[in-house]
């Protein structure tokens, strides 16, 4: 799986429709201080189904929406859409090429696509965060956080870095199993009293 491209159109500072084509190997991104880097991963971040308007700088989610300068008028609207190159399936069933849009209105209607079929959040969250690739991942790791992480408790850092390697994911579904044999461990001692009772 490859990211291919990325489109913003009325994202932050990406007034006009956008398109960053990503080639095979690594990618980066130069510029002077203000002209968009950050925004360019926080557009990546927001197709992907980030809900927290604070994590994109912001107050509230419209604020994504491009504000309008001296020369030009607010828009009303942002359109992020991300293409996949997915011919090794790394998302099962899907295409070759998935894509995945996200849209907000600036009175707080959003729209989400994948593969240009209208669809919810939860599918598009659902969609990353079987990919290893979640809201919560560190596949993406903004320049706050790098200071967080080398300030950060030790107990706090080993949590950062089994999320990262994908152990946190197990711990959770490992919890989550013992949960489920507690209950039917109590389950089954019940149906032993209620047949004792019987016999
Ligand atoms: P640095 O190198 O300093 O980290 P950067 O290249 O990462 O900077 P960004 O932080 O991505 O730059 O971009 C900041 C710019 O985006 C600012 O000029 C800001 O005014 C602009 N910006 C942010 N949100 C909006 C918005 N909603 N509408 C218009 N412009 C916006």
């Amino acid at each position: 799986m490859q990211l291919k491209s990325l489109t913003m159109n009325g994202f932050k500072s990406f007034a006009d429709k956008t398109t960053l084509h990503f080639s095979e190997g690594m990618t980066g991104v130069i510029g002077p201080n203000g002209s968009g880097k950050s925004n360019i991963t926080e557009a990546i971040r927001w197709a992907m189904g980030e809900q927290s308007a604070k994590s994109l700088r912001g107050e509230r989610m419209p604020d994504v929406i491009f504000a309008g300068t001296a020369l030009r008028k607010p828009l009303n609207r942002a359109e992020v859409t991300l293409t996949f190159d997915n011919s090794d399936h790394y998302f099962p069933k899907m295409p070759d090429e998935v894509t995945v849009t996200r849209r907000l209105f600036r009175n707080g209607e959003s729209e989400f696509y994948l593969n240009q079929k209208a669809c919810r959040l939860r599918d598009i969250v659902d969609l990353f965060m079987d990919s290893g690739l979640g809201r919560e991942s560190f596949s993406i790791i903004s320049q706050g956080r790098v200071e967080e992480i080398f300030n950060s408790k030790p107990e706090n850092r080993r949590g950062i870095i089994e999320e990262a390697a994908g152990v946190l994911k197990y711990k959770q579904k490992k919890k989550q199993a013992e949960k489920e044999l507690a209950e039917t461990s109590d389950n089954l001692a019940r149906v032993y009293d209620i047949v004792h009772e019987l016999e």
